[in-house]
């Protein structure tokens, strides 16, 4: 193991605005466990490579296994909750996001640090809460991308990644931030490669 070489450079710590999940042409569904808070919530922790690609899928010997997470379960539903349809307990999310990603790490994390790690990140960036102090709020008003990005800049030290979708009326709006995070999980890092946006200049930030 000793002569592993290194299996990825950084990781990518995705929050989504569940606003922009819910209002475009797919419909979303609440967890059972109600609607989730009107703030960010965890996508993934996705290792990466400095080029922009990544690895995927890395152990299929690594299943999820929920009895690891059992004292984040209360954590985890509140803060990576899940919007798909059918509605679920967010197991079929977090289970497709170790297996995806989580694997690629596990010279790093193992599943519970893994977990831990994203719950530990989204106390660290509070997003909502960065924006609202730069005057940034979900009320579906139109805001400069630049002002999204300095904002989140300004507070953390490091320009994010930011990832649009499309509402029903086709307008661009703010879906996912990404975050870098050094290969232990816990430091910020300025970005090696952002990921390509879809980001009109001006964007809508969706009520939820
Ligand atoms: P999409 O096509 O929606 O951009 O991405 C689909 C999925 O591919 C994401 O949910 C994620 O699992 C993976 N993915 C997309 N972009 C990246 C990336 O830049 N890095 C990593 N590690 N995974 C990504
Ligand atoms: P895109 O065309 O946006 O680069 O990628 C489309 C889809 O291909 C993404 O949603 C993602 O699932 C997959 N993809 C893109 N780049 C990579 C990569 O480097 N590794 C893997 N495993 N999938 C990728
Ligand atoms: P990715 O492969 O892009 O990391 O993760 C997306 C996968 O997780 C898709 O299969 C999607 O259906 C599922 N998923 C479950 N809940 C959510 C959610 O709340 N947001 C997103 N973006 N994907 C979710």
């Amino acid at each position: 193991l000793l002569c592993l070489s290194q299996d990825f450079d950084f990781f990518y710590f995705v929050q989504q605005w569940p606003g922009a999940y819910c209002d475009t042409k797919h419909t979303c569904c609440y967890p059972k466990t109600g609607k989730p808070v009107a703030d960010f919530g965890i996508h993934g922790l996705w290792p990466n490579y400095k080029d922009g690609s990544y690895p995927s899928n890395c152990d299929p010997d690594s299943v999820f296994d929920k009895s690891q997470i059992s004292e984040l379960m209360s954590s985890l539903e509140k803060k990576w909750p899940s919007l798909s349809c059918p509605s679920s307990n967010g197991f079929r999310f977090w289970s497709h996001e170790w297996e995806k990603h989580g694997t690629c790490s596990e010279s790093e994390l193992d599943q519970r640090d893994y977990f831990e790690a994203a719950l530990k990140l989204k106390e660290k960036v509070n997003l909502l809460q960065i924006l609202n102090k730069a005057g940034i709020e979900p009320d579906d008003g139109f805001y400069s991308l630049e002002s999204i990005v300095d904002a989140i800049k300004e507070a953390i030290g490091h320009a994010p990644g930011i990832e649009c979708n499309k509402d029903s009326a086709g307008n661009s709006q703010l879906y996912q931030i990404f975050v870098c995070v050094d290969t232990s999980g816990s430091e910020l890092i300025e970005c090696p490669v952002l990921p390509k946006g879809r980001c009109a200049s001006n964007l809508q930030f969706a009520k939820f």
